[in-house]
């Protein structure tokens, strides 16, 4: 992911009150860009939409965030800094008020490799998300 406007030590703590870390950050033009990743004890683990264990489980992919532990990472960095602009793989929020109205619309979309339905993870959250499914699913 990529953000804009916010002080890397503000992406650092973030992630820290989070439970999840920075992985691969670097300057990308104005930018900064980089991924998060789990730390131990796995709060926000995500599993593979795909691929399963041979006892039939999805299979943890290593180091990969959930879809909650996104959004409760942006929402940190948000609290901190309403002004900012954080771009993910699904979507590009410019400050808070943008990303608490539009960001729930993502939950059923993944692209496997950063974000993922709720349905596919470890932290817990899995039922509110399809809550949040449905409500969007009914809007349109
Ligand atoms: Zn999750």
């Amino acid at each position: 992911m990529q953000a804009w406007n916010v002080d890397p030590s503000i992406l650092y703590r973030a992630a820290e009150s989070v439970g999840v870390r920075m992985d691969n950050l670097r300057k990308q033009g104005r930018a900064i860009a980089f991924r998060l990743k789990t730390t131990l004890p796995v709060r926000y683990g995500r599993r593979s939409q795909q691929v399963r264990t041979k006892a039939g489980e999805l299979r943890r992919v290593p180091g990969a965030v959930c879809w909650h532990g996104h959004r409760a990472f942006m929402r940190a960095v948000f609290a901190v800094n309403p002004e900012a602009r954080i771009k993910t793989a699904l979507a590009d929020y410019h400050g808070v008020h943008q990303f608490e109205e539009t960001h729930s619309a993502t939950a059923g979309q993944g692209n496997g490799y950063n974000l993922a339905y709720g349905s596919a993870c470890d932290c817990g959250a899995a039922e509110e998300l399809r809550t949040s499914t449905v409500r969007v699913t009914t809007r349109r």
